[in-house]
This record gives C-alpha cells, structure tokens and sequence, in this order.
C-alpha cells in the first residue's frame, strides 16, 4: 500500500493545480480524479447518451474502458486507446460529469481504478469523495475551498489563458449547480470526511496553499516532527 494523500472540494477550488505542485514536492504520483469522470462523460457526448438516459449511461460504463498513465510526470486520460486529454477541459464535458458521475455504476467503475491506482504507488488523489469513501484510511485528509465568486474568477482565469470564451456569471452558476449536485447526491455525496482539514483558499496565494498542505502533511503524521516525506 503506498502513502495517499486526499484532496477533495468543490469545483474551482484549486485543488488540481495544489495537488498536482505537491505531488511533485513530495515525488509522489498526481492523480486527478475528475479527469477520469470527465472521460467517460466525453464518451457519453459522442455517443449522445443524454445526462437522464440511465440505461445508456450505464451501458457506456461496460463499453468504455478508462486507464490512466504518465508522459513527462503528467497524467494523461486514455479512453478506449485514445488520449483525450486535451478534449475533457470544457464545461459542457464538466457539466456531463457532474451529471452522470451520481449514477452509482459510473462511481463504482472510477473508484475501482482509483483504489487499484492508490495501491501502488504513493498518490496525491483530488476529487470530491476520496477522503470520505475511495480511500477511508488516507495518511493525509484535505478539504479545499473558497467562495464560489472566487472559485468562478480563477475558472475564467484558466478558460482566458487557453484563448477560450469565459462568461464569469455562467461560470458561477454552473459552479453552483455541479456544487449542489455533488452534495446532495445519494452514493458517495461531496463533503468534508471528519477527519480532513478544512482550508479555506479565498484569501490565500497559491504559496501559501502549498505552504499549508506541506505543513498538513508532516503535522498529522507525526504531531509536527514527522518523516513523512523520507
Ligand atoms: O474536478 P472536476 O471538475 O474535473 O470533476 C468533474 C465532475 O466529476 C465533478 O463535477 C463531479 O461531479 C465529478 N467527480 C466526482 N467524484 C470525484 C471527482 C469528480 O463525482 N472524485
């Protein structure tokens, strides 16, 4: 069993972009667990499977294979032998993951693939249900959040850098909506394990949210002396 580190929160919170810089610190493997919802929501796009269309939604759970594997220390998405990667950052494929993510068959694939992942290697694994029901016994539990104006402004942000139109209000109500979703849902619903630390980045800069997660990690291992990263 390798060493597993969770970050779950809401959209936008910028759990990616810290998961990521502190699996990287730590030299352990970054796996982003949205990416893989995201792939089978792709799949279920191309295939016109509507998000109310159980039968079809499910069906795309046998038909659909997701793997994961690592180019340049990046993780990339593979969807029945094609990287898709690049095609997977758009809201229209985000809000179909929302969508279909609450139905019990897509979650029980995901969490399969993510458990086997953790397993193997020492992961820092963000999502929204990681510390609460994929992995129970993580070393290190976090929960990343901000309010939903600066979650929707740093989404604009990441969409105008990539040359792609940002509406910040739309932006924002989808936010709540896929928030709304992701907590009320009935199988493994978004919310904060009670023993993962809350971390609140409105009001934070991005060193300082490393800062904090270091801290975190070599502080619950072992009262603040800790090996943890040897
Ligand atoms: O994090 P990201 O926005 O890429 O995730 C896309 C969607 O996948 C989320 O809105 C959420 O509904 C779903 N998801 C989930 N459980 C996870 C990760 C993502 O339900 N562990």
């Amino acid at each position: 069993m390798g060493k597993n580190i969770a970050i779950d929160g809401p959209a936008g919170a910028g759990k990616s972009t810290i998961a990521k810089s502190l699996a990287k610190k730590l030299g352990y493997i970054y796996v982003d667990t949205g990416a893989m919802y995201r792939a089978m929501a792709l799949y279920m796009l191309r295939k016109g499977i509507s998000a109310d269309d159980t039968a079809g939604i499910e069906s795309a759970c046998t038909e659909a294979d997701v793997s994961i594997v690592y180019a340049d220390g990046e993780q990339q998405v593979i969807l029945n032998g094609e990287n898709v990667n690049g095609l997977i950052r758009t809201e229209e494929v985000g809000n179909m993951a929302s969508a279909s993510s609450v139905n019990p068959k897509v979650r029980e694939k995901m969490t399969e693939l993510q458990r086997k992942l953790a397993s193997e290697a020492d992961v820092v694994m963000d999502g929204r249900d990681i510390g609460t029901f994929v992995l129970p016994n993580a070393d290190v539990k976090i929960y990343l959040t901000a309010s939903i104006e600066e979650r929707a402004r740093r989404r604009a942000l990441e969409y105008e850098k990539k040359g792609m139109p940002a509406d910040i209000e739309q932006i924002a109500k989808d936010i709540a909506e896929r928030d709304y979703r992701d907590m009320h849902r009935e199988h493994a619903p978004l919310r904060q394990a009670e023993d993962a630390t809350l971390v609140d980045t409105s009001d934070m800069s991005i060193e300082e949210v490393e800062a904090r997660l270091m801290e975190l990690c070599g502080a619950q291992k072992n009262g603040g002396k800790s090996d943890f990263f040897a």
